[in-house]
């Protein structure tokens, strides 16, 4: 089994995308960790993508995701199903995708939109705050001016492009550039609308009885 899940900063896909790989047994990828995890390797294309996210922090064109796509898909078993969590992202990386699933006889089976709202989305990520000294990740829901961290009593902090006008940015390229993407998997009847707003058990619950 291969599913993507997609869905707007907040909607709790990447939650989901764990719950789906537990209970069936199937390889998480998450696109920005991989990226990460290529980041760290001594090798060109390690130094490569290094440069683009933490040096340039730009997007990574999209041969480069298929080539990470590769790199993941040869380590694991031909039956061995993947949620892909967060790609494509773009029209462009479709095809890329397309491609490297083909290149390992696979295809995607079910693409999950996890949506929610543009005010939701805002509520949410608006809560977000990590501490300076810890890191760790919370929710604040009071409006509170200076809130502390309950493990250490160090200052939390928002997540510098976490702002209305960051949100409200990465919403419009999410309308601008994900969804066409979803149009083009309707278009095969791949997609699962699923309604983000609901708690995560219930949002786990309608996944499942998409599938
Ligand atoms: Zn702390």
């Amino acid at each position: 089994m291969n599913i993507v899940i997609l869905g707007q900063q907040g909607s709790g896909k990447g939650t989901q995308a764990k719950l789906l790989a537990k209970k069936f047994k199937l390889d998480h990828f998450d696109t920005g960790k991989a990226l990460r995890q290529i980041a760290a390797m001594d090798t060109d294309l390690g130094k490569e993508v290094y440069e683009i996210i933490m040096v340039r922090k730009e997007l990574v064109p999209s041969r480069i995701l298929r080539e990470v796509l590769h790199i993941r898909l040869n380590d694991l078993g031909r039956k061995q199903g993947v949620v892909f969590d967060g790609v494509p992202r773009n029209v462009e990386q479709v095809a890329y995708f397309e491609l490297a699933l083909k290149e390992f006889g696979r295809k995607i089976d079910r693409v999950i939109f996890v949506d929610i709202s543009s005010e939701e989305s805002l509520k949410r990520i608006g809560k977000r705050f990590s501490c300076e000294n810890c890191k760790e990740a919370l929710i604040c829901e009071e409006d509170n001016d200076a809130p502390v961290c309950p493990k250490c009593l160090g200052k939390l902090l928002q997540r510098a492009d976490d702002t209305e006008e960051g949100i409200k940015k990465r919403l419009n390229i999410f309308e601008e550039e994900t969804i066409p993407v979803i149009k083009y998997f309707e278009k095969n009847n791949l997609v699962s609308r699923i309604n983000g707003e609901k708690n995560v058990e219930e949002v786990f619950e309608d996944i499942i009885k998409a599938l």
